[in-house]
């Protein structure tokens, strides 16, 4: 069973509503579908997270696809290895994940459909029968945020998420709305790299009254050392995200005792392997992780699911995305969680079936639209 095909294609998927977050508003993100093609005929299916314009990781898969074509299947570690070393992929490894991500997720699921067993069996079967995953609160006013949070409590999520960051009045404002909403339901807080360490440190003696569970990547993005001195200064624990990619990130993260919990996606990672690569090397940490989501359709929330299935140490509160956007690509599984779950995948492979006119339309606004999906 050897690789044939490799095809891309950039869409831009919309919003239901502005995608307010520390500094920044999205109207829509760029994806790219890569669908792998075997010489028998199996076509897997992937999405690989990209950033307006989707050029550069369309580019940068058809530069990997020829040492892939003419290779087996099931030579995943060795192929996705060897094209992290390639040319420019070799000093950009952050950006090398995100494009080899959706490419490693096609190949995981042709060989599911293949064996005829979902992705998570083969990466070492479910260690639970449903993953947790939390109410992720929309709207840019504090009345409109509190409103939905009321909402998302009411659907059952155990775990409230808010996006701060947007000025220390606002935060505490909203924070405070939000956490009267959801009554004692847990609360995360999500500032994501909005503060140096004084602010941080300032900030979060504050949120602390709205007990929040934890407050995520408060400092900017790359620096662990920033987020261990947060973390020896406050009361409440604190998520590594944006200064957590790739394993060796993990490992640094969990040497230096900076975080209590690492959020990650295996776009960050560099694909389900190397999440399950990263999540192990928490484990032996004892630090859980929770999964991380950026702008995504539900393919991405589905081979997510599979890792949330089979990782040992993950939280509750997990990240999905596919409920922001105008539609989803995905017809099944069903990715609407129910009390903040969602159950066992039991069809082949990542178990997707896409709507393709929805594709097409996402295609269509990614050719159509100028590039400008963010104020
Ligand atoms: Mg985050």
């Amino acid at each position: 069973m050897k690789i044939a095909r490799v095809k891309t294609t950039p869409m831009a998927l919309a919003f239901r509503e502005p995608y307010h977050w520390a500094g920044r508003v999205d109207h829509a993100a760029a994806v790219v579908l890569v669908e792998v093609e075997t010489d028998d005929g199996l076509v897997g299916i992937g999405e690989s997270v990209a950033a307006f314009p989707a050029e550069g990781t369309v580019a940068a898969l058809q530069g990997v696809a020829p040492l892939f074509v003419g290779e087996p299947v099931f030579d995943i570690e060795r192929l996705i290895t060897g094209a992290r070393h390639l040319g420019s992929f070799n000093h950009t490894p952050w950006h090398a994940n995100f494009v080899l991500s959706g490419l490693e997720m096609a190949l995981w699921d042709i060989l599911g459909k293949a064996a005829g067993w979902p992705v998570h069996r083969l990466l070492g079967g479910a260690v639970r029968d449903e993953v947790d995953y939390f109410g992720f609160v929309q709207g840019d006013t504090t009345d409109e945020l509190a409103e939905d949070a009321r909402d998302l409590a009411a659907a059952g999520y155990g775990v409230i998420y808010l996006k701060i960051g947007r000025g220390e009045d606002a935060d505490l404002r909203t924070t405070a709305a939000v956490r009267e909403a959801i009554g004692g339901r847990r609360l995360r807080l999500d500032a994501n790299c909005a503060w140096s360490v004084p602010e941080a440190i300032h900030m979060i003696g504050r949120l602390a009254q709205f007990e929040p569970e934890w407050i995520e990547q408060p400092t900017p993005l790359q620096s662990i050392a920033a987020l261990r001195q947060v973390k020896e200064s406050v009361s409440v624990p604190i998520a590594a995200d944006q200064a957590v990619f790739t394993p060796a990130d993990v490992y640094e993260i969990c040497r230096q005792r900076a975080a209590d919990v690492v959020v990650l996606s295996p776009h960050e990672a560099g694909g389900l392997l190397a999440f399950g690569k990263a999540a192990a090397i928490a484990e032996a940490a004892g630090v859980p992780v929770c999964l991380h989501g950026q702008g995504v359709s539900g393919i991405t929330d589905a081979a997510q699911h599979h890792l949330g299935l089979r990782t040992a140490n993950l939280t509750d509160g997990n990240q999905i995305m596919h409920q922001l956007l105008v539609e989803d690509l995905v017809t099944a599984p069903d990715l609407t969680p129910a009390q903040g779950k969602i159950g066992l995948f039991e069809t082949p492979g990542l178990g997707i079936e896409l709507d393709w006119d929805a594709v097409r339309r996402a295609a269509e606004r990614y050719e159509r639209d100028d590039g400008c999906h963010h104020s």
